[in-house]
């Protein structure tokens, strides 16, 4: 089946490389492993938002804004990427964030310290909610005529996920179809894309979610629901129930952004092993998931594994603390 073209801007470097990981594979005396690195787009340290970013600002462009606004975590990684593309396409960028702006310079790192880079307007919301704060600065953004363009969370609607859809069709460019893809989901539009993909372009791999933050219930829910949202922007009709998408959520420790052990471990497995940089909140819970998976049986041996980079490597510089050296 053909996927019909949405307009689209090019920020992303793509394919992004799809690399073996055989010293990974043999340290977990497991499956055959792969990587697919989606935090090489290319765009302020890349991540999983670039490609779903050629699509929204295609729209934003389309419809004659002039500023992205959009939310997220203090250490978003959808909000540096969204700062980095609205400047290269001469957007003004809004940033709403949770709390209050950090007293201390030191606190000034990661995603934080590059959305001030890239000169995005921070809005800090104290402790109003994250929606209803995203709104009033809409509403004010509006009244000032600054043509503002409304980014969901995570970039995750119909048009951001389905940069995930096409993502599908370039990895089955790429080599044969894997078995299963592994990634880590949250607010679930990376997931639908590719769900939806993988229906419309026949991809046989299961699609695994390891949830980072979300029962597994609310995150199916939601999938399945945008994945036929997606499915039908991209001219066809899907209609998934919530138990046709796979999503764990035995991984979410001690809640979103939170490093445990698990992610340490993962983190420092794939480092040592293959020279890959995960991240501590999503990448390195979803690799932690990936070792947990293959131990306990459920991913199987003789599967072709490929395991999705989204990116956030960035946060790694504000999680410094718990990454250094026991006792230093
Ligand atoms: C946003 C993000 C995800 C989750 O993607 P969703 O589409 O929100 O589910 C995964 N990994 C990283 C590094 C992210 O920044």
């Amino acid at each position: 089946m053909t996927i019909a073209a949405l307009p689209r801007l090019t920020i992303a470097a793509l394919p992004t490389p799809l690399q073996p990981l055989p010293r990974l594979s043999a340290a977990l005396g497991g499956p055959e492993l792969w990587i697919k690195r989606d935090d090489l787009t290319g765009l302020a340290f890349g991540g999983n938002k670039t490609r779903k970013l050629e699509l929204l600002l295609a729209d934003a462009q389309a419809a004659g804004a002039r500023t992205l606004l959009t939310t997220g975590a203090v250490q978003s990684n959808h909000c540096r990427q969204t700062a980095a593309a609205a400047t290269r396409f001469g957007f003004e960028c809004v940033l709403v964030l949770p709390g209050q702006p950090p007293s201390e310079a030191a606190a000034w790192t990661g995603n934080l310290l590059l959305d001030q880079l890239l000169g995005a307007e921070l809005q800090w919301a104290g402790q109003t909610p994250r929606e209803q704060a995203l709104t009033e600065a809409f509403e004010r953004c509006l009244a000032d005529g600054r043509k503002p363009y409304w980014i969901p969370y995570g970039g995750s609607n119909a048009l951001g996920a389905a940069a995930y859809a096409y993502a599908v069709a370039e990895l089955s460019d790429q080599a044969p179809p894997f078995d299963r893809v592994v990634l880590a989901t949250s607010s679930g539009g990376t997931q639908a894309g590719l769900v939806a993909g993988a229906h419309l372009v026949r991809y046989p791999a299961r699609i695994s979610g390891i949830s980072v933050d979300q029962a597994a219930a609310a995150v199916r829910r939601w999938v399945a629901e945008l994945a036929g949202e997606t499915a039908s922007l991209l001219g066809h009709r899907l209609h998934l129930v919530p138990d046709e998408v796979e999503v764990f959520d035995d991984y979410l420790g001690a809640g979103y952004g939170v490093m445990g052990e698990p992610e340490h471990q993962a983190i420092c497995l794939f480092a040592r092993s293959e020279g890959i940089l995960l991240d501590p909140v999503y990448t390195g819970r979803a690799a932690a998931g990936l070792i947990d998976l293959i131990r306990r049986g459920i991913i199987g041996p003789k599967e072709r594994v490929l395991f999705w980079h989204t990116g956030g490597t960035p946060a790694l510089f504000a999680y410094n603390a718990a990454l250094a050296p026991q006792g230093s």
